[in-house]
């Protein structure tokens, strides 16, 4: 039996529709040495809210949510990589300036990263491709080199790792697994034995392209019944169906 799931955009007054982890995380949206600095006397949950409340109002959709039946069970944020302060600290930063940074990707326990997570990323990529940006970047964390690696002597790793000792984040469950951003076909662009930037075209053909457009339909779908009910000229029956045709054409550059 498989139970439906739905992903929706995530509201400044849903908040609470975040994981308790993902609500007080603040690994990729305040600075390492500004959280060492203040580490007794300030509230990250009121910190992320801060963050979300910022990027929401000055930039648009910056998270999706993954219900299962009603329930809400995980969670994908995004931003411009100039709205994320740990973005230009790896060592495999920056981040390209025509891409939009996948930070938090987070999937409650008992629950299957590849099929929700992949989920919320399709999710996240049909809401940027309406919005016409051109990829998608993000910081995978490679687990299995921890075990063959000499963490100490990694000047990148110092950084991140002193840098959450504040708080209970840890890069396992505060960044996303570089197999998961492979399999999903991110692309490597600035490889590193620990934390490799993955890069996802928008606008090139892709195994999931079928999923997105269906996503795209949908928008698109609303948007037309919208303008058929405001037009009078357009005769009852067929006024959906041609002008979703108009718009996704007119959405797609190479139609
Ligand atoms: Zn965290």
């Amino acid at each position: 039996m498989s139970l439906s799931t739905r992903v929706v955009p995530l509201a400044l007054d849903e908040l609470d529709a975040l994981s308790l982890h993902v609500r007080r995380c603040v690994f990729w949206e305040m600075d390492p040495e500004a959280v060492l600095a203040s580490q007794d006397f300030y509230d990250p949950e009121f910190e992320k809210e801060a963050w979300l409340s910022t990027v929401m109002l000055e930039w648009g959709t910056c998270g999706q949510v993954v219900h299962e039946e009603s329930d809400p069970v995980g969670s994908a944020l995004y931003a411009p990589p100039r709205m994320v302060p740990r973005a230009g600290l790896f060592p495999t930063s920056p981040v390209s300036a025509d891409a939009v940074l996948l930070t938090s990707l987070h999937v409650g326990p008992g629950t299957q990263i590849d099929r929700l997570g992949g989920d919320l990323v399709r999710a996240v990529v049909a809401d940027l491709i309406r919005r016409g940006v051109r990829a998608l970047e993000a910081f995978g964390y490679r687990r299995d080199a921890l075990s063959t690696e000499a963490l100490p002597t990694d000047a990148g790793a110092a950084v991140v790792a002193s840098a959450t000792a504040a708080l209970t984040c840890s890069e396992e469950d505060c960044m996303i697994d570089a197999h998961f951003l492979e399999d999903f076909g991110f692309e490597e662009v600035a490889p590193h034995h620990r934390y490799p930037r993955f890069r996802l075209e928008l606008h090139r053909d892709h195994e999931w392209k079928e999923d997105v457009e269906a996503a795209l339909f949908q928008l698109l779908e609303a948007a037309a019944l919208t303008m058929t009910s405001q037009d009078s000229r357009v005769p009852a029956g067929v006024g959906a169906s041609s002008q979703l045709r108009r718009a996704r054409m007119q959405a797609d550059p190479r139609t």
